[in-house]
């Protein structure tokens, strides 16, 4: 095995050729030979010791691409090689201090995956302010080795970020429209999502947010759902069939009903008027149930209703998983939609 001596930060390969004193002459022999070495981004560097001088290897940081400069007393020599990587997945977590951005900066010593982060997850969370003591990350990115020596990092394949409660995700998908792979969230096709929309609703007022400002109480607190904008005493329907888990009254939530679903899904329906008549913990519900009506009970600026989706016991982001229709509206939305598909 060789004794790398490797240092994982992204600089440029001149900045490099500087500081290991290579002559004019030889770096002027390394460009006429790969134009690309002016700007080239590299990863890291590796440098073996040898009897007469030592070998000098750049991890190209945008591809697999590896220079290879062998100096001795009598020659130096670059080449270009493109390295078999033996690769591994590896897994970081941290506490969030500040921003998320700084953070990775300061605990990964590389830009461009604390970049792709935090821009993955600026939907859910304002990537430019710091977010509530206890927040953190956890993400898995490809690490690609040389000899058994880690050498550069390539794709993040999964990123999440913990808010109190509040778990936002994202997972390395081919964008279908760039084709580029990014960062996205779960986003299942139309029809694969598996909840129905609990209100015949016109719009989401508010979303799932980890870092917003809480409208009354006016410090950060996450948005652990999305509200729906909703008449008071607007018919609430369970968003799939499940069993209620809690019923009752709580001094944020107000009135409030808890659903327990299928694979490890709950649903929660907040600032209710009032509930239907002879629900209690252990009913059985299905699509068509009313369950209650949409209120402003708790902290609420006004009448909505404040939907929330908690997967293994941690919240996640309701867009990515209702329909935009209620169940009783479901022929109309899938004709239509039918319809649409057949005139392409
Ligand atoms: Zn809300």
């Amino acid at each position: 095995m060789m004794s790398l001596a490797v240092s994982a930060h992204e600089q440029l390969a001149m900045q490099i050729f500087e500081q290991e004193r290579f002559t004019e002459t030889e770096v002027g022999d390394f460009i006429a030979r790969y134009p690309e070495l002016e700007s080239l981004l590299v990863a890291s560097v590796a440098k073996i010791p040898a009897e007469n001088g030592f070998t000098l290897k750049l991890y190209s940081e945008k591809s697999n691409d590896v220079y290879i400069i062998e100096k001795s007393v009598a020659q130096t020599v670059m080449i270009k090689t493109f390295l078999p990587f033996e690769v591994t997945n590896k897994f970081f977590e941290g506490e969030i201090r500040g921003t998320l951005y700084e953070t990775l900066k300061d605990d990964l010593k590389n830009e461009r995956i604390a970049r792709q982060i935090s821009e993955a997850f600026k939907e859910d969370f304002t990537t430019t302010r710091g977010l509530k003591a206890g927040a953190s990350y956890s993400f898995e990115v490809i690490e690609y080795l040389d000899n058994g020596e880690p050498v550069k990092f390539g794709n993040v394949v999964k990123a999440s970020l913990f808010v109190g409660k509040a778990v936002s995700e994202r997972v390395l998908q081919q964008n279908l429209e760039t084709l580029e792979w990014d960062l996205l969230p779960v986003d299942p096709a139309k029809n694969e999502k598996p909840f129905y929309a609990p209100v015949k609703m016109s719009r989401v007022s508010s979303l799932f947010n980890l870092a917003r400002k809480h409208p009354v109480k006016r410090r950060i607190q996450p948005h652990n759902g999305i509200d729906f904008v909703a008449k008071a005493g607007t018919a609430v329907y369970p968003a799939l069939d499940g069993v209620i888990i809690a019923i009752g009254r709580a001094k944020a939530k107000g009135k409030f009903i808890l659903i327990e679903h299928a694979d490890g899904y709950q649903t929660t329906y907040d600032h209710l008027r009032k509930f239907t008549k002879g629900l209690r913990v252990g009913s059985k519900v299905e699509l068509n149930d009313q369950i209650g009506e949409v209120g402003r009970t708790g902290y609420a600026t006004g009448a909505h209703l404040h939907f929330g989706v908690l997967r293994d016991g941690l919240y996640v982001n309701p867009l990515h998983l209702v329909k935009d229709y209620t169940f009783d509206q479901k022929d109309l939305f899938e004709i239509a939609e039918a319809e649409e598909d057949s005139a392409e």
